[in-house]
This record gives structure tokens, sequence and C-alpha cells, in this order.
């Protein structure tokens, strides 16, 4: 089968390889991929800019749906020909203390597709069952491919903060995850909502407002702290969700979140800060770090995107070939889609 194969640390090794159709072990199923979502991290293993350890040579992609092809004997729940989305931890300890917590997805020794086993950008994936949740047929399994960023927006706002109706929200970083933490703050009865940018995100700020959002800053250069001086009782937001990839919009976060009020924290920079956090201190406000989801999580995004609730008809999305990946992840990169869907 043709798969898209990520091969070294170097910028842009990346290309379609002829690899083997994976083998199964009794607890996993053979999936069929129909759709896999492209995410901003295989865009950075692309670019060689990950931080992250990647086992090189790595098929790439960890948003997907498809159908069951074969099962492992062991496998319970599932048959051949079952529409399903997969969790991302793909790999385990068994002996973990966050599975019996049901928060593996903070196993620090956790493997996810994409950059630990092979991904889905490829015909076949093999997936430990435990990963699977059935799709609904109201639900296209194009459109539950974009399950798993639903879920990190869903376990950014909806779990790892506190909203209620009539607070206002700001979040920082209009791209895929904060466009959803916007409609996920939205879901959640959020009062104000508001979308910061810089002016390249022109187009994902309108898409914001299609979204819900009732005020977007940062396109035209605005300054966002004294919009927010402005704005109600002057005091700030009520939550901050940081879903921009640089460190320094956590400056931003400080200066404009309410005193006692949250900061939730779910996008990566690898820069260093270089300001003070006694706003933090000052203001008493609540910094909270969100990453990825669990099991409980899926089943509730899966029953939002089916039944309508979670509108992805919103994001302006390019769903083309396997063949066709380097111009989707050239479009996604320069902003012009928001979601590119390939089909292997
Ligand atoms: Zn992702």
């Amino acid at each position: 089968m043709i798969g898209l194969v990520n091969f070294a640390k170097e910028p842009y090794s990346v290309e379609l390889r002829d690899i083997p159709v994976p083998e199964i072990g009794e607890e996993d199923v053979l999936l069929k991929v129909d759709a896999v979502s492209i995410c901003g991290s295989d865009l950075h293993q692309y670019a060689g800019k990950n931080s992250w350890k990647v086992n090189y040579p790595v098929v790439l992609g960890h948003e997907f749906a498809g159908s069951v092809a074969r099962l492992g004997n062991r496998v319970r729940g599932f048959k051949e020909g079952d529409r399903v989305a997969s969790e991302t931890a793909a790999v385990l300890p068994p002996d973990s203390a966050f599975i019996r917590q049901g928060l593996y997805n903070l196993d620090p020794k956790r493997l996810g597709f994409g950059y630990g086993v092979n991904g889905a950008m490829a015909p076949f994936v093999k997936v430990p069952a435990r990963c699977l949740h059935h799709v609904p047929a109201a639900l296209s399994l194009e459109k539950a491919s974009l399950t798993e960023p639903c879920c990190v927006a869903y376990n950014a706002v909806c779990v790892n903060s506190h909203v209620r109706p009539g607070d206002s929200v700001a979040v920082i970083g209009p791209g895929p995850i904060g466009l959803l933490c916007a409609a996920m703050a939205r879901l959640s009865g959020a009062g104000q909502l508001i979308v910061i940018g810089i002016p390249a995100d022109a187009r994902r700020l309108q898409v914001a407002r299609q979204m819900g959002a009732d005020t977007t800053l940062g396109e035209h250069g605005e300054d966002v702290a004294e919009w927010v001086r402005n704005f109600g009782d002057g005091y700030g937001v009520n939550l901050l969700i940081d879903a921009a990839g640089v460190s320094a919009s956590l400056k931003l976060a400080l200066d404009i979140v309410r005193p006692a009020g949250q900061i939730t924290k779910v996008g990566w920079g690898p820069q260093p800060l270089n300001f003070s956090l006694d706003q933090l201190v000052q203001k008493a406000a609540t910094l909270q770090g969100s990453f990825s989801h669990n099991w409980p999580i899926w089943e509730k995004v899966i029953s939002l995107l089916a039944s309508g609730k979670i509108n992805l008809d919103l994001l302006p999305t390019r769903i083309a070939p396997l063949t066709e990946w380097s111009e989707t992840f050239e479009e996604m990169h320069s902003g012009r889609i928001v979601k590119g869907v390939l089909k292997p």
C-alpha cells in the first residue's frame, strides 16, 4: 500500500512510499482509513520543527476515521465493516497508574499515531480496539476524522476550564484548535466571546465570527489590552483560552484576565518566557494546562457532532486524495484553508 512517510528529522523529509499492510495482534483491529485530517503537528514534523521525539520512519496522521477491515481474536464490541473513529494513544504502558485513573492521555510514556507508531495517512492502520469509538450513521467519516481536534478543544474548555453561562471568554490564536475552543465556549453558554489573532489571521478571524464570536481583535493591529480595559466593567475577561503556538501569548493572557479568573493553556510553544508572572499572583488567577483527551470526552464529542450541535461545515476544509498531500499541507500552512482532510 502507499503511505505518507516522515523518514527523517531534516525539513521536508516526507514522501509517499510503498509500505506493507500492518500485521495486527489479538487486541487490535485493522482499520481501513476513509479520511485523515491534517494536524498542525503533521505540518511541524513536515517542516522538521517538531520539539517531540519521532520514531523515524513513521507514517503521519493521528486524526482519522474509517471502517473495521479485520479484527484480532480478543476484540469485542466491534465487527467487520463497523464505522469507527480512533483515539490517539496507540501505545500505553500496561501498568500505567494513569490508566487506572482514566487519564491515560497524561501518561508521559504513551506513544501516539503519526510520531510514535505508524499513523493513518495510508489505506490501512493498526489500532488497538480500546482506542475505537462507533461513528453513528448521521455523521460522515470525513467529519468524524475531525473528532480528535474537537476533543482537544472540549477538554480545554469544558473539562479543564470553568465556564458559566454569561462568562466572558477570550480565545487567543484562531487556528483549528482555537476556533474549535470558541465553538465549545459558545456551546457552554459563554457571554461575550472574543477571538484574538494577528493581521495574518484575517481569514481565520472571519471564520471565528461565523462560528459565533461576538468580537475579533488583532486583524488590524488593535491594542487588545486597551480594548479589554474598555469592555464591560473594565476588569478583564473571566476565562482566557491560550491556543496560540507561541509562549508570548501568555503575557497577553495575564494582562487581560480578570482577577480571580482563569487562563487555560492548550497551545504549545517551545520558546522560553522572559516576563514576570507577578500578575498571576496579584490577580489570584488560575493557570491551567490542557492536553489531549480521554474516552468520555470522545463519546460526548461524537454525539455533539452527530446531532449537529458542533457544526464543522463552518470550518473551511479541503478534502483531497492522499496523492495531493503536498498541496493540501501547503494550503493549510498558508491559512487559505483551516483544515485539510486526505482520503487514502
Ligand atoms: Zn491533532
